[in-house]
């Protein structure tokens, strides 16, 4: 794993990561590749399997844990497990690709402190925890208890922001993805 790279994007939910990890995959597709990861959640809207997440079954995902699959793992909300899986990152390598991970804050950490790998870590930070909420609002696709719950975690995860490499201020999306393209390419081509 020494000297293989990888690239890690955390953010508050609704900050809009998953707009500029788009954004990302697409400007850099030589260079780049999403790393799905494994997660117990139902899928949502119109996620695909293999695609989105490999989606599972806590029993499966426990029984990964115990064979040590996953590179890291966390219970993000009560009761769901997301993980980002060994053979995912390894696989990408081989392509000669760099992984992308869209991970939560605990988990981004944790690869940083304790794997040998160059990772690069991008915190992407809303305007406000009351503009978050009004865009969770507005994407529609959770319940108003979810939605409190994500607003407490995001103001748990604000407080970790010092800890990444770089932190990317979302008040205007077209900034911030242009910001984020020019840290990955510095870091790509160090
Ligand atoms: P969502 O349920 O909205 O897709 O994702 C919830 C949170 O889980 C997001 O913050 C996302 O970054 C995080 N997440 C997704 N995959 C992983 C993973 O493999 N490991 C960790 N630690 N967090 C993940």
């Amino acid at each position: 794993m020494a000297g293989h790279k990888l690239i890690i994007i955390t953010a508050p939910s609704g900050a809009g990561k998953t707009t500029i990890t788009r954004h990302l995959l697409r400007h850099f597709p030589k260079d780049l590749e999403f790393s799905v990861s494994a997660a117990t959640r139902q899928p949502r809207g119109n996620e695909q399997d293999g695609k989105d997440y490999h989606f599972m079954s806590p029993d499966r995902f426990r029984e990964l844990i115990v064979q040590h699959a996953f590179l890291e793992w966390e219970m993000v909300y009560e009761g769901k497990y997301y993980g980002t899986l060994a053979t995912e990152i390894a696989q990408i390598w081989e392509k000669g690709k760099t992984p992308l991970l869209d991970i939560d804050v605990k988990g981004a950490i944790h690869v940083k402190n304790h794997h040998p790998v160059k990772a690069f870590s991008i915190f992407i930070e809303p305007p406000s925890l009351e503009e978050l909420g009004r865009r969770l609002r507005r994407r529609g696709t959770d319940s108003e208890e979810s939605i409190l719950a994500r607003l407490e975690k995001s103001a748990y995860e604000l407080s970790f922001k010092e800890k990444f490499d770089t932190v990317i201020m979302n008040d205007d999306l077209e900034k911030a993805c242009r910001e984020t393209a020019e840290a990955i390419a510095r870091f790509i081509h160090s």
